[in-house]
């Protein structure tokens, strides 16, 4: 069997199908032995387990997949990556290689044709230039997902795992609070990739909620109200939502008034909850 991060092995298939790194597509590959096995242990990929992974590469994260899963689909944007595929899986016959954009394609759809009854966890090394992207999009698509194990940049993963309320908190956590539960599961430096990339990465595990743990009128409108909040994080909530929504301010303060908060909190202050309250209140204004 090929071992996949070995250095050498790889720089010989990738010369034999002559396929150069594409920065662009964010393709740094694995080649430290010891993280795949935990990133496919931590999935939960098992017998009666379906699981997407989003970019294959030459499958390193693939076959280890593949080794637990009852089946394992992978999406590969890169068509040249296709014919490696073909020979580095080939021993693997419960894998289905999908070339497409994980952007565009219709995973509801995808999720039924490949896995059926199975229960489904996602597992990737995430393309950099797309993570959040990538993670809101299985997140806001409500896919019969019941975790991600993805592996992300190191800043990206603290800013995706910070609790509301909390310093490093963006919008885009409170986002990952709202339908998942997320954990930092372990760090893996920069040297572990080819080529190197010039950041230190760690894997991430977010398991998807059953229902919400907060209660919104309206989410579309919920999620609207926190963006704005981060649009300008270092002032008052107040001006940055009056702002980013078009409502006055006084709305603002009314609203913050009659659930008790202060006026100067800022949005990493906010814990979802408050977030929540806030936004039902203005909806209902
Ligand atoms: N899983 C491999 C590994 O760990 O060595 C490769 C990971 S590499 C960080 C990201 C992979 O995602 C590359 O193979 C790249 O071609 C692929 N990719 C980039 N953008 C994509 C997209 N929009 N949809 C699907 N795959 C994509």
């Amino acid at each position: 069997m090929m071992d996949l991060s070995n250095i050498n092995t790889i720089r010989a298939i990738l010369s034999r199908h002559g396929f150069t790194f594409s920065k662009k597509l964010g393709q740094n590959f694995l080649i430290n032995p010891t993280v795949c096995p935990r990133m496919a242990e931590a999935c939960g990929a098992g017998a009666g387990t379906g699981v997407l992974e989003v970019g294959p590469g030459i499958g390193v994260l693939t076959t280890e997949l593949a080794a637990r899963a009852e089946k394992v689909c992978a999406v590969e944007l890169d068509s040249r990556l296709l014919p490696v595929l073909s020979e580095t899986l080939a021993e693997h016959h419960n894998v289905h290689v999908v070339q497409g954009d994980v952007m565009e394609l219709d995973l509801h759809t995808l999720l039924e044709q490949e896995f059926g009854g199975l229960k489904i966890a996602v597992c990737a090394n995430l393309p950099y230039y797309i993570t959040s992207p990538v993670i809101m999009k299985l997140l806001q698509d409500r896919l019969p997902v019941d975790s991600l194990t993805v592996m992300v940049q190191k800043e990206a993963a603290e800013r995706l795992c910070a609790e509301p309320g909390t310093r490093a908190c963006g919008a885009v956590s409170a986002a990952v609070w709202y339908y998942a539960e997320p954990e930092l599961l372990f760090p893996v430096g920069r040297g572990s990739f080819l080529p190197s990339p010039n950041v230190d990465s760690a894997v991430i595990q977010l398991r998807v909620r059953q229902k919400p743990p907060v209660e919104v009128a309206n989410e579309a409108f919920f999620f609207r109200v926190v963006k704005a909040a981060f649009g300008q994080r270092r002032k008052a909530a107040a001006n940055s939502i009056s702002a980013g929504l078009s409502v006055p301010k006084s709305s603002v303060q009314a609203a913050l008034q009659s659930l008790s908060l202060p006026e100067k909190l800022r949005a990493e202050q906010f814990t979802l909850e408050q977030f929540a309250e806030l936004s039902n209140a203005l909806y209902s204004a």
